[in-house]
């Protein structure tokens, strides 16, 4: 086109590119050209360039899910005879891959408070090589004290992974406290419209090492859902703060109004982490929160019945509030005391909060909790 160009990017579908002759193809490997889908394409190179910025490190890649971010990183960096150290609220499926599937290949497991700092100091005295842990835990939203890990990885000589699912970039950045890795599942609020599974790895040092095992074992990201997820980033700032706005409006708001009720919410005074919310993530620790309906699962079929539009749907980061009932399905897999210790009764539903007026949420909280017998 002579006068216009488009201003959106456009899709790159192509699996493979052609070459005029063998020193063209020569050039681009020397010049790290596209060749190969799997190997990169223009799509994924404008998504990860787009999050690497966000997330404050020197490379950045995108996968085809969240899953596929923290096993080309897991791949990358541990093999038989290697330590890794994980927070013991991990997400389910993190927790099942560490533990059913990595012991497997001779690395040896190891689960730990992420919370509590002596823990976590006495677990690094047995020379760890890898500490992977979430920036807000899953669903009671604990916040373990990145810095003073961070410390204690570096004064023990390990490396530390955070999966930063449920804070986003925009609210907190692992890299700024000196995390090695960061890992999304851009699946939830970076997508923000439940219209694409794809996740994230970065960090500033082993670019090499990740990505051939991204590209070689085949976790690389489609072109059109790295397509969607470059749009979603468009209105990312956006979205997370008006959704941890409501969040932040909505927890005092139920404790106010229904005293007896069991709220999680790492800015509220009664949550144990709330000054460390403070200090790492200041006045948005979050667009989650998580309540405890009385009556259990029938009180959680009441208040969804009645509460029609917060819909439960086992994810977050809708565009909308949904919500989530942790013991049917991201800790389905653990047993009835395991979830008890954790804090996950048959009655806590996690809640996503989203773009809608703080009245409308109140409005659908108020009939669900009336419908539970609060
Ligand atoms: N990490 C966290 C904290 C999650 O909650 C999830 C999924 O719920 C994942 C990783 C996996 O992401 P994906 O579903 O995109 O594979």
């Amino acid at each position: 086109m002579k006068y216009s160009n488009p201003l959106e990017n456009t899709v790159f579908f192509n699996s493979v590119y052609r070459f005029h002759d063998l020193d063209a193809y020569e050039n681009s490997i020397a010049e790290g050209e596209f060749i190969y889908a799997r190997d990169g394409h223009p799509n994924a190179k404008i998504l990860q360039t787009h999050l690497a910025e966000w997330e404050h490190c020197q490379w950045g890649l995108v996968t085809s899910s969240g899953m596929g971010a923290i096993s080309s990183l897991i791949f990358a960096m541990l093999s038989s005879g290697k330590k890794l150290l994980a927070g013991m609220r991990l997400y389910g499926r993190t927790l099942k891959v560490f533990q059913k599937d990595l012991t497997r290949f001779g690395i040896q497991v190891t689960l730990v408070d992420e919370c509590d700092l002596d823990a976590v100091q006495k677990a690094l005295q047995e020379k760890q090589d890898l500490f992977f842990l979430e920036s807000i835990t899953n669903p009671t939203l604990r916040v373990p004290p990145l810095l003073a890990i961070r410390e204690l990885t570096r004064e023990y000589g390990c490396l530390l992974a955070v999966d930063n699912t449920f804070a986003s970039p925009v609210i907190f950045r692992p890299m700024d406290l000196g995390a090695d890795f960061v890992l999304e599942s851009l699946t939830k609020i970076i997508c923000g419209h439940s219209d694409s599974t794809l996740g994230f790895v970065g960090g500033n040092a082993w670019k090499t090492e990740v990505t051939r095992s991204v590209c070689d074992l085949g976790f690389n990201a489609g072109p059109f859902d790295c397509h969607l997820l470059s749009r979603s980033l468009e209105t990312l700032e956006m979205r997370v703060k008006r959704s941890c706005e409501n969040a932040r409006e909505l927890a005092p708001w139920l404790n106010e109004n229904y005293p007896a009720l069991r709220v999680e919410y790492p800015g509220l005074k009664n949550h144990p982490d709330q000054v460390t919310a403070e200090q790492q993530m200041g006045a948005l620790p979050g667009h989650l929160l998580s309540v405890d309906i009385p009556g259990g699962r029938e009180g959680v079929n009441r208040f969804l019945h009645a509460a029609r539009d917060i819909p439960f749907c086992p994810s977050l980061g809708h565009s909308t509030t949904t919500c989530s009932h942790s013991w049917s399905t991201s800790h389905r897999q653990l047993e009835p005391e395991e979830k008890i210790r954790q804090g996950i009764t048959e009655g806590l539903l996690r809640v996503s909060l989203g773009l809608e007026s703080q009245e409308k949420i109140r409005e659908e909280f108020a009939k669900g909790l009336k419908a539970a017998g609060t």
